[in-house]
């Protein structure tokens, strides 16, 4: 729960915190590479260990619906990726987003969200959220006061995306998360599309909720997500904004988070999360594909490299083609968009690239039949190329107004860029392009 392997080899790369942060090597066996813990619980050493595991009094493993040492070593890594003091692995990035906001709060609170968000988010929070009393307030997030005006004294959190698609507009983070601070509210941030590239806590956002399914995995083989805490926020500051951190929990036998784990460091909001929300909830991660996911993780940075440089070369190809209206890619927009980016994304533009067809729905869908070696699915982040006709398919359901608000016309195509070579990608473009 803490990130003490990266900070004993003073590690602060990206490229060897991926593969040394949390775990040096298996203390039974001396295995290098992580053990697949597959157990739902752990002996106790005698009733004394037993209660003080149960009264927080040390932290040690007590059954796999909480904690597992495999998802462990998995939270540590991201912990230090990300800069922050401790991880939550859950067993999706939509529970990982469903779990950062019931972490803050309950029927009668309401958070407010940036408009672009991922479609699986807004429904979570436009329904689910919405079902169990806890308000969204929906903003543009084109101007950051629009979350202050949307504010109250019964919002909790603010809640955004880094690099929201289909717009590809990067989030104001560090001038949503000062206005957010000076109320006593969080920037919870989902850093999905952005990871290796974006480090929200460097820019005042104090959760981060992801999905690991996406380029943290990086080989579209398993559901998994994570929360992050920056250990940034001061809880204790805001009693009133912030009563569930700062009132006796009854689900925790009265304890206070920001007071009862203080000796253990700033994890109030993490501590709370697994021992309340995960416990109660199960939404855990198998360490099966914690497993996966840590395999993955190992060259996140590597392959961030490659989808960035090829999505760039990708971008620069579409803009140039006579059949593309518009190519919607952060390194090609000018302006606050470009200005943003540039603050916020380090490295590379990401690998998604949106196109507006000039022959709309049709050609939207000729296209992608026409794909050989893209596939077609609703994913994105994976190494192979990934492409959609989202008015034809994720936001079929929504008007043509609503299509229309969140950036898709009836020619726009996602393409989530893999790491292929370059000269491959490019000719399967261009052979599709020929049918749209
Ligand atoms: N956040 C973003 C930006 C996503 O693209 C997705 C899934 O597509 C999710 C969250 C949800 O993640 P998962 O599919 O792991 O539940």
């Amino acid at each position: 729960m803490t990130v003490e392997t990266a900070e004993i080899l003073e590690l602060s790369n990206d490229a060897s915190i991926v593969l040394h942060a949390g775990y040096r090597s298996d203390p039974v066996t001396n295995a290098v590479a992580v053990p697949i813990y597959q157990t739902s619980s752990y002996q106790f050493d005698s009733t004394d260990h037993a209660a003080n595991l149960f009264a927080l009094k040390e932290l040690g493993n007590i059954y796999t619906r909480i904690m597992n040492p495999t998802n462990d070593v998995l939270e540590k890594r991201l912990a230090a990726l990300e800069g922050g003091v401790g991880g939550l692995a859950v067993s999706s990035g939509q529970s990982a987003s469903m779990m950062a906001v019931m972490n803050v709060a309950r029927a009668g609170d309401n958070i407010v969200s940036s408009t672009d968000l991922y479609g699986g988010t807004w429904n979570l929070f436009a329904n689910q959220l919405q079902d169990i009393g806890i308000e969204c307030r929906f903003v543009d997030p084109e101007d950051p006061e629009n979350f202050v005006r949307a504010t109250d004294d019964k919002t909790r959190a603010y809640y955004a995306e880094t690099l929201p698609n289909p717009k590809l507009h990067v989030f104001p983070l560090r001038e949503v998360s000062d206005l957010g601070r000076e109320l006593g509210i969080p920037l919870i941030v989902d850093n999905t599309a952005a990871h290796g590239l974006c480090k929200p806590f460097e820019h005042g956002a104090a959760v981060i909720a992801s999905s690991c399914t996406k380029y943290i995995g990086g080989h579209g083989n398993s559901i998994g997500g994570i929360i992050i805490d920056a250990g940034n926020f001061d809880w204790e500051a805001h009693p009133e904004r912030q009563p569930y951190l700062n009132q006796p929990d009854p689900s925790y036998h009265g304890a206070v988070w920001a007071q009862a784990v203080k000796p253990l460091g700033p994890i109030a909001y993490i501590i709370k999360a697994r021992v309340t929300l995960l416990r109660d909830s199960g939404q855990a991660m198998s360490p099966f594909n914690t497993f996966l996911f840590l395999q993955g993780l190992e060259t996140l940075p590597l392959r961030m490299e490659r989808h960035c440089e090829n999505a760039a070369a990708v971008a620069d190809y579409l803009n140039a083609h006579p059949k593309v209206n518009t190519t919607i890619f952060p390194g090609l927009m000018d302006g606050e968009f470009r200005r943003r980016a540039d603050t916020y994304l380090k490295g590379g533009y990401g690998g998604l690239v949106g196109i507006d067809l000039t022959g709309g729905y049709e050609a939207g869908q000729n296209f992608i039949n026409a794909l050989k070696m893209f596939y077609h699915v609703a994913n994105i982040g994976d190494s192979r190329s990934l492409a959609i006709h989202p008015a034809s398919t994720t936001h079929s359901q929504l008007s043509p107004e609503e299509q229309e608000q969140t950036g898709v016309t009836p020619g726009y195509v996602r393409l989530s860029i893999g790491i292929e070579h370059i000269d491959d990608i490019i000719a399967d473009l261009e052979q599709a392009l020929d049918a749209a």
